[in-house]
């Protein structure tokens, strides 16, 4: 066969009709198919991938999330509702078919939780985590700093959310990071800085970045001590932000703006705030009064609050939830075969020490340590004839003992 009469196997074009003509083992491809071909494999590609994201997500219902956190966190209806719809929305924007004519692009739900400490901020999320089978991780904000100042860049969150992943990049990008305390990070006054503000407008502009959606470079391993490890990149797009914070005092903000544009409930003409619930009325305008920056604020459509738990709520939390407190020192002892029952005023005695001592739900645990630890000790070894009954009299002894109750009531 002559130079001239060579044509491409695919389409037949002459040599002389094409630019390149590549020739194979016992054929030849040209430009025009190679172009082809490429479109078609990315296609196929990008159509694969999305068809496993969606096969591993299985889209619950607002409701079915509901129930499920309800299983694991006690009351805070609100935001769970808030949340449920939220998450919702969001998976239902990762399943959205990617066709090109759709104008129509569903924006992120990125998520602000406010709430004292210890009132469920993190449960809920890592719950939320946990039925969605995603990869989840929490984030501190105080530890952040601005590149190139002591402390830890932001891309550290995501070198955390790749270790969730374990390093499975595609997995990653569709996680939910949960950064802590992000009030920390609030502007110290109002009036953009003068001097600079690394640790705090500096990283709101630094995470701008990670939640606007963009390609992120990672160092695998987070931090800065290993200069030399090679870099990930992780689009953000479809990472799911949940940012928790106490953002103590901003009640006076809510209280002062809602008092002025008097909304509340009308009762014969008169406005009347619910004083009790001031958190409830929480906007984004008062998270700029507190310090964060419009910009950021921006990027969190959802914003919920969370009740301060009061000791109905904290009885709930010690002995109703899928993995109650009470339920797990039960599941302990019956593993040295003894039947361990609390009597319900040591119940009522735990809670009203956890109230006492203001500290919280988190407080119910170190209570419940400081009763049970010498029968923990002990019941291993002793016959108690298959039971354990604590009660008020035993734990107010052995709380008294205690370390914590040594505690100053603040
Ligand atoms: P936050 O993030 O708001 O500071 P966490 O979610 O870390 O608080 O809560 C601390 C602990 O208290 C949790 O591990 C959980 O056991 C318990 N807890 C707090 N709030 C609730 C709740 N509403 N329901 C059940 N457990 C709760």
């Amino acid at each position: 066969m002559s130079e001239k009469d060579i044509s491409c196997s695919f389409c037949g074009r002459k040599k002389s009709d094409v630019d390149i003509l590549i020739a194979g083992i016992t054929g030849h491809i040209c430009n025009h198919c190679i172009d082809q071909a490429n479109s078609i494999v990315k296609e196929e590609l990008a159509q694969k991938s999305h068809s496993q994201v969606e096969a591993s997500l299985t889209l619950q219902k607002p409701k079915d999330i509901k129930l499920y956190l309800d299983e694991y966190v006690i009351g805070q209806d609100e935001s769970k509702k808030v949340l449920s719809v939220a998450v919702y929305n969001h998976y239902k924007r990762l399943l959205q078919p990617q066709s090109q004519e759709d104008e129509i692009e569903i924006e992120k739900s990125n998520i602000v939780l406010v709430g004292e400490t210890g009132t469920g901020k993190t449960l809920l999320a890592k719950t939320i985590a946990k039925m969605l089978n995603v990869p989840f991780c929490i984030a501190d904000a105080t530890i952040l700093t601005e590149a190139g100042y002591v402390g830890e860049d932001v891309e550290s969150v995501l070198s955390r959310l790749l270790q969730a992943a374990d390093y499975d990049v595609a997995a990653a990008e569709r996680g939910i990071v949960f950064i802590d305390e992000i009030d920390k990070i609030a502007r110290k006054s109002d009036n953009p800085s003068i001097t600079r503000d690394v640790s705090g407008e500096g990283v709101q502009q630094a995470l701008l970045k990670l939640l606007e959606g963009s390609i992120v470079n990672v160092p695998p391993q987070g931090g800065r001590k290993h200069p030399e490890q090679k870099l990930i990149q992780v689009n953000t797009k479809n990472v799911l932000f949940v940012c928790g914070g106490a953002f103590s005092g901003i009640e006076k903000i809510i209280e002062r703006r809602v008092k002025s544009t008097s909304i509340g409930y009308s009762a014969g003409g008169q406005d009347i705030i619910d004083e009790e619930n001031i958190l409830s009325y929480v906007a984004p305008t008062d998270l700029k009064g507190f310090g964060l920056i419009p910009e950021l604020i921006g990027r969190f459509p959802v914003l919920t609050h969370l009740n301060p738990l009061d000791s109905e709520t904290l009885l709930r939390i010690l002995t109703e939830p899928k993995n109650a407190l009470i339920k797990q020192y039960v599941r302990l002892f019956e593993m040295d075969k003894v039947k361990l029952s609390l009597d319900k005023k040591v119940l009522d005695f735990i809670v009203e020490k956890a109230l006492e001592y203001k500290l919280g739900a988190r407080g119910l645990r170190s209570i419940c340590e400081a009763i049970l630890t010498d029968a923990m000790f002990d019941a291993p070894s002793e016959d108690h004839n298959g039971e354990l009954k604590i009660t008020l009299d035993y734990a107010q002894k052995k709380f008294g003992k205690s370390k914590i109750s040594k505690l100053k009531v603040a």
